[in-house]
């Protein structure tokens, strides 16, 4: 160490000698007025240096921020232009305000003094805008302080030949290492050449070390992360810098320092910075290994499927998982990286490999007296968290391939990836949820079905390429895992599974919010690709798929011939003693077929962003109309109620809101209601697809009762809107799903299943009982299956003719008497 940087005597003193020398001062205040006037001499120009602490005060500008997290301070913000702009006054907690930054605020609505920095004030040039003096004095002291920092953030061990630093010592070190960092930073703010000499100084390893130095216990680590704020904020070089550093040592800040990962989102929500971080430092290596890492962390064991430790000890591992997807999902956000991440096999099989561990985490045993001390309610909610957080966070992705230009050809890697990960997950083939154990999880699944291209599936000509990606058995299994899930709920609702009583309630409720919803569409889709391989074997037909799927128990087997659903069907109801368990399955299987032909709503909001013209402008006002009728259906609710439920992923703005309101409701005071002629394209079956966050399941359904009850009174099918109204969602994807079902049996089986119900009513008016069959009690699943019968017929009718008449001529049982059931 040289002897010059040892600064002996009053620390304190010294520094505050050393800033006073750089401005030419002999006192603080004359330092201040100094620092003044260089201020005052800079251009206006570069990015607002001011920072938050806790609780406070900053400008929101729905009109001038790029998104929500992006804020101006009130000096900025009175004045910057706003006139007319929608604005919010909030409070903050933490961060820095983004006037001058384009990548957080649209440049109109910057203040005078603020702007995109020019390269000119953030290389060499910025050094002739100091006074010469104070250029010479700065150039001299700068890199004495830096070195002051140096000395500063490891302990010195040498020095006093000591094993261990005394405590006290420790302590004084560290404190003078957060007054040098403030003092920097008060440079920082002064002026374009100073924070030029701070930035050269703090390069490669000094950099590095710094970084891993900022551990959340030192005494420093606040100062250092405001420090390292500010010039990361203000010089779009160091920028560059600190974000390739920052990856490079990536799992290390994320285990010591999470003060500085939060750092993250300042330059992983800049395009460029972004795009080089993915495609020349491996920004998803070094973030998704981090994942796997922490997984280790808090996995139990993971010889069959992953079961996780109680999360009380290892909240902070939890804490960071989730701030790694956090991450990726800030890197996903960027268009050109979502193209190269589809173009890179490396960060693709990175992807699918965490998904893979994810597979059917998390598993239920049933048992019946013991309860699992282990599985608390709060470890179930931390699974539930990750996997939708995951899906969450790629979710940028998922609409990526969604968008109408995307082609085959380039999602093709994805999916192929994806499938290939699910092929090989643990299990896969052998293990799915049964009446013992299940779970909820299938990240990867999940994640295909969210990121498939809807209008690509439907085009025929692609038939072939979807084919190839997609092999006949790999969807079966995908159907029979799916619909598992969708069983082990029913069966968690019917009873079936008591175990922990409230962590499993807890959990059934979780599944309905976060994924039932995909499930569905995973369905939907995989029982459209399974038709375009033909559905010659019965095995492999849509229909008995569904339905092998919801009553065995057993893995599919390629070799064992399936019974046919007819012939299933006749043998399982023959019998007067039919057992709570079929009958819960029985319900479930004309639930799924309903919902799997029924529920548009969820394809139709993937399809449509505001992004894409001219779909959006012809989709949007139909799914607002439909989503209104089914919503106010309910009861009287506000403007501002109706646009807090409204799916955000639409981004509809007020006007368009006001318009579907005029179309299908009436104002009455401050509230809305239904006009009287909306009833009629009320659906009693689309209640689950509806998105409705801010109401809690139990509230969501007394206000769905009362609307099933309000419709019965307007006497109305309660079955929809027809295709002739224009208010059907999705109707080609409908056509396709119906088209799907071609071959299987599913007319007999409607037709037995109404003929059934239908000489049971007859008989309770002959007050006779000649006949009975366990199926006539069903009437629950008797409306469903009318609900797919209308879908039939009306997606048929357009194409066949004689089709709605042949069907109805088997039917003895008016539609609209049925539908209210008993
Ligand atoms: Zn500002
Ligand atoms: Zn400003
Ligand atoms: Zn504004």
């Amino acid at each position: 160490m040289e002897a010059e940087h040892v600064w002996d005597g009053d620390f304190d003193k010294r520094l505050e000698s050393c800033i006073w020398e750089i401005f030419g001062a002999q006192s603080e205040e004359e330092a201040a007025a100094r620092e003044a006037e260089l201020k005052e001499s800079q251009p206006r120009a570069g990015v607002c240096p001011v920072q938050w602490g806790q609780q406070d005060v900053a400008f929101r500008c729905l009109d001038c921020e790029l998104d929500s997290n992006c804020i101006q301070c009130c000096d900025c913000f009175f004045k910057a232009p706003h006139e007319g702009h929608e604005v919010a006054l909030i409070r903050t907690v933490g961060g820095s305000c983004d006037c001058g930054d384009p990548h957080s605020w649209a440049p109109s609505g910057f203040c005078p003094e603020h702007c995109e920095t020019p390269q000119r004030l953030d290389n060499e040039e910025s050094l002739d805008l100091l006074p010469p003096l104070l250029r010479t004095r700065a150039e001299a002291l700068v890199p004495e302080l830096m070195a002051q920092v140096d000395q500063r953030l490891t302990p010195r061990l040498r020095m006093h030949g000591l094993r261990n630093e005394a405590e006290a010592d420790k302590t004084i070190r560290e404190k003078q290492a957060a007054l040098v960092f403030g003092a920097l930073r008060r440079l920082g703010e002064a002026a374009f050449g100073l924070r030029y000499l701070v930035v050269q100084e703090l390069q490669g390893d000094r950099l590095a070390n710094w970084m891993k130095a900022g551990v959340d216990e030192a005494l420093f680590s606040e100062a250092l992360e405001r420090f390292f704020l500010l010039y990361v904020q203000v010089s779009p070089c160091f920028k560059r810098t600190f974000a390739k550093t920052f990856i490079r040592q990536y799992d290390q800040i994320l285990q010591d320092a999470p003060r500085l990962d939060a750092l993250g989102v300042q330059f992983l929500t800049i395009p460029e910075v972004a795009v080089e971080l993915v495609a020349k430092e491996d920004a998803f290596g070094a973030l998704l290994s981090a994942a796997n890492r922490l997984l280790t962390s808090v996995v139990d064991h993971e010889d069959e499927n992953m079961v996780f430790q109680d999360p009380e000890p290892l909240q902070t591992n939890w804490e960071k998982l989730r701030s790694v997807f956090h991450s990726v999902g800030f890197l996903c956000f960027h268009k050109s990286v979502c193209e190269h991440i589809l173009k890179t096999p490396s960060v693709l099989e990175a992807i699918a490999e965490v998904l893979q561990r994810l597979w059917r985490m998390s598993p239920q045993q049933r048992a019946i007296v013991r309860h699992v001390l282990y599985e608390t309610r709060q470890l179930q909610i931390q699974v539930f968290t990750l996997e939708s957080e995951i899906l969450r966070y790629f979710f940028t992705l998922c609409d990526f391939c969604r968008r109408p230009q995307a082609t085959l050809e380039e999602l093709q890697p994805l999916y192929a990836w994806l499938v290939a990960s699910l092929q090989d997950s643990r299990g896969f083939l052998s293990s799915f949820n049964n009446a013992s154990a299940a779970s909820f999880h299938l990240p990867a699944l999940r994640l295909l079905t969210l990121s498939l291209n809807f209008e690509l599936l439907l085009d025929p000509s692609l038939a072939d390429s979807w084919r190839k990606i997609f092999p006949r058995d790999f969807l079966v299994t995908c159907i029979m895992h799916t619909v598992r899930t969708l069983r082990f709920e029913a069966e968690i609702r019917a009873g079936w599974w008591v175990r922990n009583g409230e962590s499993m309630r807890a959990q059934h409720v979780d599944y309905r919010t976060k994924f039932r919803q995909t499930d569905i569409m995973t369905l939907q889709a995989f029982m459209i690709l399974l038709h375009m391989h033909g559905s010659e074997d019965t095995a492999c037909e849509p229909l008995s798929c569904l339905w092998t799927a919801v009553f065995s128990d057993d893995a599919p087997s390629a070799s064992k011939p399936e019974a046919s659903v007819w012939t299933s069907w006749r043998r399982q109801w023959v019998e007067n003693a039919v057992s709570e368990q079929t009958r819960t399955r029985f319900r479930l299987f004309w639930l799924i077929l309903c919902q799997v032909l029924n529920e548009m709503f969820p394809i139709e909001v993937a399809a449509c962003r505001r992004d894409w013209e001219p779909r959006y402008s012809y989709r949007c006002p139909v799914i607002l109309q439909r989503f209104l009728i089914q919503v106010l259906a309910t009861g009287p609710l506000s403007l501002s109620e109706l646009a807090n439920m409204v799916p955000k992923e639409l981004q509809v703005r007020e006007g368009q809101l006001a318009e579907a309101l005029e179309a299908v409701a009436t104002r009455q005071d401050a509230r809305y209601v239904l006009k009287q002629r909306s009833w009629q394209h009320f659906d009693i079956c689309m209640a689950e697809a509806m998105p409705i966050r801010s109401w809690r399941d139990g509230t969501w359904r007394e206000r769905q009762h009362r609307a099933e009850e309000k419709a019965l009174a307007q006497e109305v099918s309660m079955l929809g809107p027809r295709r002739a109204d224009g208010l059907t969602l999705a109707p080609a994807w409908q056509d396709h799903l119906v088209e799907s079902l071609c071959n299987s049996e599913l007319v007999p089986l409607v037709v037995d299943f109404i003929e059934i119900q239908s000489s049971f009513r007859q008989d309770k008016e002959a007050q006779s009982s000649v006949w009975r069959h366990p199926a006539q009690h069903e009437d629950g699943s008797l409306l469903h299956c009318l609900k797919v019968l209308d879908i039939l017929s009306d997606a048929q009718s357009p194409h066949v003719p004689g089709a709605p008449a042949t069907l109805t001529a088997h039917l003895r049982l008016p539609v609209t008497a049925a539908t209210g059931g008993d």
